[in-house]
């Protein structure tokens, strides 16, 4: 009998030993999660190629064929048999540098193999190192072997193979279980989501998943599972989101009052864009709605979305309530400070203050007071503000700027500081523009806002590819900017597992270019400096005292030197797309032309390569993530690990399955409006396994 919570040590080929390791190298520990366990890769056993079609970029292929000569060639270490294998279209070379003496006696010339291995190219020529090979009988010219079929790879570690329980030994555990299953396993999706949209039954899929009959089963199992995964997460998120808004009456701000109009009809020093009129009327909609607002406002760096954060911060004002803007660093939350100050400087009435982690006694004291008797009418500051010690007088409005960095869990903590019966509007604003399948699974209970759309005037940032070795070509661009008074960034990558080389990289450009420079200044700014040095050197380059900044990705965050027209970023291949658009972000927020220039090494790699010319045929913040989203992977896309709803998407992969995500979306939608209460008996499936899966592995911790 089969029961997915039974300890995998019962399944036969287990035992304790194997027991231990399977949950200690891939967590399986019961046997549900081994039949979970799903392989990485598939090898179609079925197909054989002819040498003539091969070549060296192609994954394992499988030929048939014979050795028609075989000899030892070199010495000591680099002793080894190359077989000459041939098909009658061509020639490919085995080679073992291994069990040299087996392979020898093993193997004979002129007699018919299948060979089964990844091709690769040595000087010039076709090789298959040791790879498998079985003796043929008589169906040499049959191009489909029949009896072989598409065999599973399964992911094992280091420790598991020396244990014996490599892909292999683990799909034979699997078969094993298999053989323990004798009903069928128990349907997961309700019968009228699978007949509309054609699915393959669960049991089906979950054979087919490990053992697949053809590539078409294959596909179909593919899809069904994935479409079983984002379909619950799709549910949950949703419910939650419904549940929320029904729980959570939202304040009313029922007029548009004097600060709004005034600093609209007076003191506004720009037309607003048509986007920034569009996202403020959406978040308008809502602050009347009668319930709590929870919006993402995407808009790419330079679309001007601190302008709309202050116009609907003085909504809230208008309406009695106070505000508070988070930032993720210090010098954002002062940049924000100046720049709203600045534009609200006809407006003393209203009094805008800072709180970070700097602001320290009687100051603090002061702010604190002003925050809980109501003075202060925006609080700007860092996570600071979400300190427990914190107390607003009454909280109506909270903005929070570039989200990726704070999580949900944070947004959680704003909301409970409430001090009314209902907690404050909340938008979070981010300039990374998360394509939309993307943000559907991880902000899926937020609505979204886009500012589409530049202020006018802007001149798109010239982006230019250079190799390091023209070096000096950089240097006489950076000349002729300096001169006509400019500012220039020079970025370089810092990552933990290179950090010592990295920074020596800093600390040598840094050397080169005060040599370079010698009339100019220049800062450095990097991760290992003190706050307080960091800050200084900031300061001074954003006061134009100096003119160059060398800097690791510190300054990848908001910061805002109009005067800067030049950002070079050394090591371009080490940064992620999403990652140098930000970083180029930095320039072109003046009237004059912005340059940026990626530097990379000579040899790339065909994929680095392509990165790159998107960097420099695009200015388009949401193409830029979309391309880098399907070259990545989703994983890799900044600020998904920060972002505090850790999904181990099992299967789905949603840089490629879009297409999937959006039905299982709207099939989670009908399925939410079909039955509110949640009692349709066809139903009952999968309100029962959103349970299961609530308290299994995914993880909701965080919001709810
Ligand atoms: P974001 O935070 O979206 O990257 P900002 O809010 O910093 O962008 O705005 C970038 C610059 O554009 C600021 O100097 C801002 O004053 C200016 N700006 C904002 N809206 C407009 C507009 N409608 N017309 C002209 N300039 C604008
Ligand atoms: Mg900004």
């Amino acid at each position: 009998m089969f029961n997915p919570s039974d300890d995998i040590k019962f399944l036969s080929g287990v035992g304790p030993q194997r027991a231990e390791l399977l949950e200690k190298e891939i967590g399986i520990r019961t046997m549900g999660d081994m039949l979970n366990y799903f392989p990485y890769r598939y090898v179609d056993r079925s197909k054989v190629y002819r040498i003539s079609e091969i070549d060296g970029n192609m994954p394992y292929v499988q030929l048939v064929g014979q050795i028609v000569s075989m000899e030892p060639i070199g010495e000591g270490r680099n002793r080894r048999i190359v077989g000459r294998f041939s098909d009658g279209t061509g020639f490919i070379e085995l080679v073992w540098f291994q069990g040299l003496r087996f392979v020898g006696k093993a193997y004979k010339v002129r007699t018919t193999y299948l060979i089964f291995g990844k091709p690769t190219v040595f000087n010039g020529r076709l090789q298959i190192n040791h790879p498998e090979i079985e003796t043929v009988q008589d169906n040499a010219d049959i191009p489909e072997i029949k009896g072989y079929s598409f065999r599973p790879y399964y992911h094992t570690t280091d420790k598991m193979k020396r244990g014996f329980l490599a892909s292999a030994a683990v799909a034979k555990l699997i078969s094993n279980l298999f053989a323990l299953i004798t009903d069928s396993l128990p349907e997961t999706l309700p019968r009228p989501i699978i007949d509309q949209y054609r699915l393959m039954s669960y049991d089906e899929a979950m054979h087919n998943i490990h053992f697949p009959t053809s590539a078409e089963a294959l596909r179909r199992a593919q899809a069904r599972l994935k479409f079983d995964e984002l379909f619950y997460i799709q549910l949950g998120i949703l419910r939650y989101a419904r549940n929320r808004k029904e729980r959570q009456g939202g304040l009313i701000f029922t007029t548009v009052g004097d600060n709004f109009n005034t600093f609209y009809h007076k003191h506004l020093p720009f037309p607003l864009t048509e986007a920034q009129k569009r996202v403020i009327r959406e978040i308008r909609q809502d602050m009347r709605a009668g319930y709590q607002m929870n919006r993402l406002l995407q808009g790419d760096v330079g679309s001007g979305k601190t302008l709309v954060a202050l116009l609907c911060s003085l909504i809230a004002i208008d309406n009695g309530y106070q505000v508070v803007i988070m930032a993720p660093t210090e010098i954002l939350a002062e940049q924000h400070l100046e720049t709203i100050r600045r534009f609200l400087e006809g407006m003393p009435q209203l009094r805008i203050e800072l709180l970070t982690g700097s602001v320290k006694g009687k100051k603090r004291k002061e702010i604190m007071e002003g925050i809980l008797d109501g003075t202060i009418h925006i609080l700007i500051g860092t996570h600071a503000v979400i300190e427990d010690n914190v107390r607003f007088r009454n909280l109506g409005f909270a903005v929070i700027d570039e989200q990726h960095r704070f999580g949900v869990a944070q947004r959680a903590k704003l909301w409970d500081k409430r001090t009314t019966p209902t907690q404050p509007h909340v938008l979070v604003m981010t300039a990374t523009p998360i394509p939309r399948t993307l943000a559907m699974t991880l902000y899926g209970d937020l609505d979204v806002s886009v500012i589409d759309q530049l202020p006018p005037g802007r001149k798109p940032i010239r982006t230019i590819h250079q190799f390091l070795h023209h070096i000096n070509r950089i240097h006489e661009a950076m000349r002729t900017e300096l001169r006509k008074g400019h500012q220039v960034y020079v970025v370089y990558p810092l990552i933990e597992d290179t950090e010592k080389m990295d920074l020596e990289n800093l600390e040598e450009g840094y050397q080169q270019m005060r040599e370079a420079f010698p009339e100019y200044k220049v800062s450095r700014v990097h991760g290992k400096l003190k706050s307080s040095e960091k800050e200084a050197e900031m300061t001074a380059f954003a006061a134009g005292e100096t003119q160059i900044l060398v800097a690791t990705t510190v300054i990848e965050v908001g910061v805002n030197v109009p005067n800067a027209s030049v950002m070079i970023i050394m090591n371009a291949e080490r940064f992620g797309l999403s990652q140098l658009h930000q970083l180029r972000g930095r320039v072109g927020r003046g009237a004059e032309q912005s340059y940026c220039v990626l530097v990379t090494k000579q040899e790339l790699s065909e994929t680095t390569r392509k990165r790159i010319q998107i960097m420099v045929d695009s200015t388009d913040g949401f193409e830029i993530a979309e391309a880098d989203l399907k070259l990545r992977g989703p994983g890799d896309l900044e600020g998904t690990q920060q972002s505090g709803m850790a999904f181990d998407l099992k299967i789905a992969n949603i840089a490629r399955d879009g297409q999937i995500l959006t039905y299982a979306r709207s099939a989670a939608e009908q399925l939410l409006e079909s039955d509110p209460t949640e009692s349709l008996p066809e139903n009952r499936i999968a309100w029962k396994r959103l349970q299961e899966l609530r308290s299994d592995n995914i993880n909701w911790g965080a919001i709810s």
